[in-house]
């Protein structure tokens, strides 16, 4: 399977190709043709001339439904490359293909509903006589970079929304995923998107990132993907607005009060789906004295039922983390956590790392201070609510956490404390709908996803004054 980038509506190769291999087997799956600062360069004239072309709102929306409509027709194929390229098991591909026509689907709707708002002039002697609206105008060509876990969904997520608001976009997929990017850009120009709308560019990541922070025709990146890569662009790109949503080491409470059984249950799975590489993905329970031991049996025993290995059999829960590198690295954080490993901890014979539950880590250690994106969950005892919530907010990360508890008091204090951009109640931190507001707070991002959110991030308020 060989991609040519999409620039300005041309397909085009640059002699130089990037290879596409199976984090479970390292056989090839297919290539993208690679590009750097000069096809960087020619899709923002190709975005630049779209965005001379403005469309309509109701066009925006038409264009977004006929791409969730063919998006819905072609799920299976699209869950199929994305757990080919990603090695993602092809339950959790599925669930993603589905999510990927929700956003476009909620972009529609926002798009169709974008409106500024009225400003109450005459509240004001200055004002009196005056009528005053905004208008909410799109900001501009967007460049967008994806990372390689969601390779469909979070391209979605940056390309639905900037369509919905008017902005045509220039697109860097993940090296080690672009496959779906470039699946899902077909989509949209079969559902009729007009030439320079959504341009893709693989290849070179500094090359690329280096175009968007430094041409003046971008004016807003939009960025998913690690801390360090995202704050240096941010730093870097101080007078544009650069949108980050980042990492997390996703924390979860167990209340003494809490149903052992039934938070075992949620949590298990959303340890170790994709291998844990979700920015949240559930990965340090602090649970409340007597509710330790029955949970921590109840939590390896889930664990032990899931089923780990090929991510393309229907049946697999946990296949491999994406590449080599990844697992030497999460199986070293494992060996130096100062925990004791209750299951998991090593390897199966074709490599994949086996769902890992580890006790009472070292408070200090990389599995619990920094993102694991593996499958590895703690278990830490605790003694209060209080102490909970402190551990739970020790990390410099705030995207998501979650509290089990059967306590409307106890829920609604962890809201109120733990510093995340979302608290889930008797669910895994790892939920997501795609019409949420979803972003972090601290060292994981500064703004917020889900169409509704993301498409005034992307539009600027026009102030427009007359006589009355
Ligand atoms: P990554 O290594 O930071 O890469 C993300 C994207 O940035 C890739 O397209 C990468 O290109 C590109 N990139 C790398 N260096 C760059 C540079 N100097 N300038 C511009 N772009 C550059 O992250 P990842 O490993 O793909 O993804 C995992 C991370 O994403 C985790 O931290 C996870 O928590 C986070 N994440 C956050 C969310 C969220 O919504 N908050 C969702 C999913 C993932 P190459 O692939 O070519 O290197």
């Amino acid at each position: 399977m060989d991609r040519q980038l999409l620039v300005g509506g041309e397909r085009v190769e640059t002699g130089e190709w990037l290879d596409v291999v199976s984090p479970y087997s390292g056989q090839p799956v297919g290539r993208v043709a690679k590009g750097g600062a000069a096809e960087t360069e020619q899709a923002l004239d190709g975005a630049a001339a779209a965005l001379a072309a403005p469309l309509p709102a109701h066009r925006r929306a038409e264009l977004l439904t006929a791409v969730a409509s063919l998006l819905a027709e072609r799920q299976d194929e699209a869950a199929h490359l994305v757990c080919a390229e990603a090695g993602k098991p092809m339950k959790a591909a599925r669930v993603e293909a589905a999510r990927a026509v929700s956003t476009f689907t909620f972009a529609a709707v926002a798009a169709r509903t974008l409106a500024g708002e009225m400003v109450p002039m005459d509240a004001s002697v200055a004002g009196e006589g005056k009528l005053a609206f905004t208008l909410r105008v799109p900001v501009g060509v967007v460049g967008a970079i994806s990372p390689f876990n969601f390779p469909l969904n979070l391209v979605a997520h940056k390309v639905a929304p900037a369509l919905a608001a008017g902005c045509p976009v220039v697109l860097k997929p993940a090296s080690a995923t672009p496959l779906s990017a470039f699946f899902l850009a077909g989509l949209v120009e079969e559902a009729g998107a007009p030439a320079g709308w959504l341009n893709v560019v693989a290849g070179s990541a500094s090359e690329i990132g280096d175009v968007f922070v430094a041409d003046d025709r971008v004016r807003l990146i939009t960025f998913t993907g690690s801390g360090d890569v995202g704050w240096k662009l941010a730093t870097r790109a101080a007078r544009k607005r650069v949108k980050l949503e980042l990492g997390n080491a996703t924390p979860v409470i167990v209340d003494a009060d809490a149903d052992p059984a039934a938070a075992a249950a949620k949590l298990a799975p959303n340890a170790y789906s994709f291998a844990g590489q979700s920015c949240i993905s559930v990965q340090r329970v602090y649970v409340v004295g007597s509710a330790y031991d029955p949970f921590v049996e109840h939590l390896v025993a889930a664990t032990e039922e899931l089923r780990v290995g090929d991510p393309a059999d229907e049946d697999t829960d946990v296949g491999p983390v994406i590449d080599a590198k990844a697992r030497e690295r999460v199986l070293a954080w494992i060996a130096e956590s100062g925990g004791k490993v209750l299951t998991g901890g090593n390897t199966t014979d074709d490599g994949v790392i086996r769902p890992t539950v580890i006790a009472g880590p070292d408070p200090r250690s990389k599995v619990e201070c920094e993102e694991v994106f593996g499958p590895v969950c703690t278990v830490t005892r605790v003694t209060s609510l209080d102490e909970a919530i402190e551990r739970a907010n020790g990390t410099r990360y705030g995207l998501q956490a979650a509290i089990f508890t059967e306590s409307t008091r106890s829920a609604l204090a962890a809201a109120k404390r733990l510093e995340f951009g979302g608290v889930l109640v008797n669910e895994a931190p790892t939920f997501r709908a795609d019409q949420m507001p979803y972003g972090g707070v601290k060292a994981s991002g500064n703004t917020k996803e889900g169409p509704a959110w993301a498409i005034r991030e992307l539009t600027e308020e026009r102030l427009v004054v007359l006589p009355f």
